[in-house]
């Protein structure tokens, strides 16, 4: 169609809190137990939202550390970004301030569309209460969502929510 407007989406947080399965059930609607990531991962997806129709480029960080993809050529172009924690860890959580900061100081700007995410919602072992995850979201003045890639809760949401935020900062640009 020809009124595709292009987002990329990069997909950053610390190893093993479901950023490739939230990925994989975004983009193919299954939970893969045993998906193993290739270095180079970047998935296309059209959603629609808001009656516009949006090609979606999603960046797995897949297997590398949390700041290389910003060091790398998919770094180009990022138009939102979607920072994962899990509930199930105080550490991955404590990440993404960290994660948030060295965007900023990358991208030299003082802003950024961005999604904060707490996974794995269907287990039990929960070490960050939804509050904590929503104050941090309002600092640094993100979306937050709480999902599940296993029970496929909220994961659609994540994408929405990151087209939001890129809208609000760059509303009708025109391009395509
Ligand atoms: P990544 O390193 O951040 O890409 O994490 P993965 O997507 O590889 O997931 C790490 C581990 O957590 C894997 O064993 C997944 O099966 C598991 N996992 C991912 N998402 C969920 C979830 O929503 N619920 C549960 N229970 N496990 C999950």
């Amino acid at each position: 169609a020809e009124n595709l407007k292009k987002r990329k989406i990069a997909v950053l947080g610390s190893r093993s809190v479901g950023k490739s399965s939230l990925v994989i059930q975004f983009i193919n609607n299954e939970f893969v137990e045993s998906y193993y990531p290739t270095i180079e991962a970047t998935f296309a997806k059209s959603v629609k939202y808001k009656g516009a129709e949006y090609d979606c480029e999603v960046i797995d960080t897949a297997g590398q550390d949390e700041f290389s993809i910003l060091n790398s050529k998919h770094a180009i172009g990022i138009h939102g970004y979607v920072l994962v924690y899990s509930v199930t860890s105080k550490a991955s959580f404590d990440m993404i301030q960290i994660v948030y900061d060295k965007i900023i100081a990358f991208c030299g700007v003082t802003d950024i569309p961005c999604v904060v995410v707490g996974s794995k919602v269907d287990l039990d072992s929960r070490q960050v209460s939804p509050q904590d995850g929503e104050k941090l979201a309002q600092e640094i003045n993100a979306a937050w969502v709480e999902t599940s890639a296993k029970t496929n809760v909220n994961v659609g949401k994540v994408f929405e929510l990151c087209l939001a935020e890129i809208e609000k900062q760059a509303p009708q640009t025109g391009e395509a």
